[in-house]
């Protein structure tokens, strides 16, 4: 099947179980450019990258495209990516935080950040525990030139979404949670890939990353 029709596809899907408008980023990681191209002379415009070169590289070969920084990003790299990216999903820590807020001045830019969260605990993945995302929203209120737009997860893999929906409903709790506490402009919650987007956006998901549903043959 082609590209095209994959995400075509996805988005019937995600249509079937909401009327709340979700946003899809098209996730090209693995993906050749002439199926990211196939999609954009359609008019799709979202697309994620978990790397800063690859994402930079892309973002030329498609003017007028929008950026998402979906993976981990390291502190040095800040630098090359100011006013480069709609959103960055993946702001996990102080000295991140501080980097992006020097840069962002420096360049007079106000940068989207979503704070990643790690509600699984399971090593491999990056992320705060959610026992630790209050005082990091409260630490991040001094940076003028960071907006906190939401949270965001990555779940654990596995075949079965089901295994998974207490990662998203742990998530949107905790966005719940820090709302009363007077956080009212994390609307975004990013959290669903190909495996369990469905059940993501059943528990409350502004935002899915799909990447091998749509690039994939
Ligand atoms: C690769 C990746 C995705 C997309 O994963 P698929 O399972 O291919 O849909 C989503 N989010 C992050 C952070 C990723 O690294």
């Amino acid at each position: 099947m082609s590209v095209l029709t994959n995400y075509y596809n996805v988005e019937n899907k995600i249509k079937k179980i909401t009327q709340r408008n979700i946003q899809i980023v098209a996730v090209s990681k693995y993906a050749k450019d002439s199926d990211v191209n196939s999609l954009y002379q359609s008019g799709i415009r979202i697309f994620g990258e978990n790397r800063v070169e690859n994402a930079l590289n892309k973002q030329g070969t498609f003017p007028d495209s929008h950026w998402h920084m979906i993976g981990s990003l390291q502190t040095r790299k800040v630098k090359d990516i100011i006013g480069k990216f709609k959103l960055i999903h993946s702001l996990d820590r102080e000295n991140l935080a501080q980097e992006i807020e020097k840069r962002s001045a420096q360049k007079e830019v106000i940068t989207n950040c979503l704070v990643q969260v790690n509600i699984s605990k399971e090593e491999s993945k990056s992320g705060l525990h959610k026992e630790e995302v209050l005082d990091f929203m409260k630490y991040l209120e001094d940076f003028k030139w960071i907006n906190v737009k939401g949270l965001m997860t990555m779940a654990p893999f596995t075949d079965n979404p089901e295994e998974v929906r207490y990662v998203f409903k742990d998530l949107a709790n905790l966005q719940r949670e820090l709302i009363t506490k007077g956080f009212t402009n994390i609307t975004e919650l990013s959290m669903g890939m190909s495996n369990d987007y469905l059940v993501a956006i059943e528990e409350g998901a502004t935002i899915v990353r799909i990447g091998s549903e749509i690039f994939s043959n």
